[in-house]
């Protein structure tokens, strides 16, 4: 090729609760630095998916990389609703314009999610993906990478040629797929690799704090793929685990195999994790304890008397960041030296910002609660402020209260994995002898994988609401759960 090579570089990524009341708008997805393009695009993110991809791709000479202009993730993170039509509609065309804009390319990365849910549209990055094979034609290849919860069929790779997903929860190698999506692209586009796939749905449908891959037998699924990729050069095996959240019709898990041209390979390799995750299927549902709140809460009193501190009270079942529940136990059971991080309460936030809220103001306040009926009561707080700051689009309060009690008041769900992300309101970590959040695996990033906490709960309100493992409390209308491990008896393989 005497010319360079030019790769179009878009992001569109959401991973939907449909369940909530409250849509993913187009004024969701716009705030300042969203959308971006150019290098902004390109350097967003640069120890994940898109780091990886432009280091990369950058490291081939006479490659051009475009980066056109799309939306970061919401300003609601994973904290709201269906995607609106109008919001889809409006990023996609804009893509689609600019492609054609700027044509002609070679190659186009599509740096997604997988588990984003749009009104009107069933399949939303299959659907990116066939516009997009519109606007480059059919020589130019299309690579894409994905999170794990991802929920994908076959339609996707029918439109791209290449698609690379995690696989670690918490989501370790975001950039090692980023790299290589890049190189594969690269050499797709060069000649040296002939996209042959295969995509296999495995009819389990399981609740994402259960699939943690720092245990058997999840562990087990990620050690089978890596074992293929090592044993047989070229080949990539996406294990997508699904989000059963997003009442999507591509829900449950799917494997997904490429090669370099041997579709046979592709077909035997996905057969062959297919049946090993179906026949660990009641293991995997089976994999993690979780504990009603307040048994919870006592195992976390118990665990501070005997000094195996600091303990982790993992609320995975709040999808709005508003609930409650945790934090009322916390009180009833009158918990010391504890940090509870977060309560979201936008209407709360906003007032203490009107008021120009500061560090040693009194604080009274009616808090969380309401979002949807698994978001439990507003709860009054008395205290003190402790640090009042704007940062990363929210606004957030830190207030103390009862005996040397923490709680970081939000505008939107935060999911907090690192304790040192918390050092930057200004706390000192090592304080807390509870540290109380909402998260289903993330967190084990940095408080378990590391060795941080010496106890780890993962806790439950005792109601089946909508972030519940009893996903069949869940009004589905896209799903039939019948169709699934373990909700009904599906034949498998088909
Ligand atoms: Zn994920």
């Amino acid at each position: 090729m005497s010319r360079p090579i030019r790769i179009a570089v878009l992001h569109f990524s959401h991973e939907t609760v449909t369940f909530l009341e409250n849509d993913t708008t187009l004024d969701d997805f716009i705030y300042p630095g969203s959308p971006a393009k150019g290098e902004a695009l390109l350097k967003f993110d640069p120890k994940s998916y898109m780091g990886g991809f432009v280091k990369m791709a950058r490291e081939f000479d006479a490659v051009e990389l475009v980066g056109i202009e799309s939306p970061l993730w919401p300003k609601t993170y994973m904290g709201s609703g269906w995607v609106t039509q109008e919001a889809y509609e409006t990023f996609a065309g804009k893509m689609i314009a600019e492609i054609k804009a700027q044509a002609p390319f070679d190659g186009v990365y599509l740096c997604l999610h997988g588990a984003m849910a749009v009104r009107g549209v069933p399949r939303p990055e299959a659907e990116l993906a066939r516009r997009v094979r519109e606007v480059v034609g059919p020589t130019a290849f299309i690579a894409a990478t994905f999170d794990l919860h991802g929920n994908e069929d076959e339609e996707f790779l029918k439109s791209a040629d290449l698609a690379f997903a995690v696989k670690y929860f918490p989501h370790y190698d975001g950039y090692l797929q980023g790299e290589r999506a890049a190189r594969t692209l690269v050499r797709a586009i060069r000649g040296d690799y002939n996209p042959a796939h295969a995509t296999l749905k495995v009819p389990i449908i399981s609740p994402t704090v259960l699939q943690w891959t720092g245990a058997s037998p999840w562990m087990d699924l990620v050690q089978r793929a890596l074992v293929w990729e090592a044993r047989e050069v070229d080949v990539y095996v996406n294990v997508f685990f699904g989000f059963p959240f997003a009442d999507v019709p591509d829900a449950g898990m799917t494997i997904e195999v490429l090669t370099n041209g041997n579709p046979d390979l592709a077909n035997k390799v996905a057969r062959d994790i297919a049946e090993a995750a179906w026949r660990q299927r009641e293991a995997l549902l089976s994999s993690t304890k979780v504990y009603a709140i307040p048994e919870g809460v006592a195992l976390a009193k118990q665990a501070v008397a005997h000094g195996k501190t600091p303990v982790v009270l993992a609320d995975y079942s709040d999808r709005s960041g508003y609930a409650t529940w945790l934090l009322q136990e916390i009180i009833a059971q009158d918990l010391s030296d504890t940090l509870i991080a977060t309560i979201a309460d936008a209407k709360a936030t906003a007032k203490l910002k009107a008021q120009g809220a500061k560090a040693g103001n009194r604080f009274d306040m009616e808090i969380g609660g309401l979002a949807d009926e698994s978001a439990g009561e507003p709860v009054r707080i008395q205290g003190t402020i402790i640090n009042a700051v704007e940062g990363h689009g929210q606004f957030w309060a830190c207030i103390g209260f009862g005996r040397d009690n923490v709680l970081i008041l939000s505008s939107y769900l935060v999911q907090v994995m690192e304790p040192f992300s918390l050092k930057a309101l200004g706390l000192d970590i090592d304080a807390f002898k509870v540290i109380a959040i909402k998260s289903r695996v993330h967190f084990r990033r940095g408080f378990h994988d590391n060795g941080f906490a010496k106890t780890i709960l993962l806790v439950e309100p005792t109601q089946p609401f909508l972030g519940t493992v009893h996903l069949d409390a869940l009004p589905y209308k896209n799903i039939d759960l019948k169709r699934f491990y373990p909700y009904g008896n599906p034949t498998f393989p088909g």
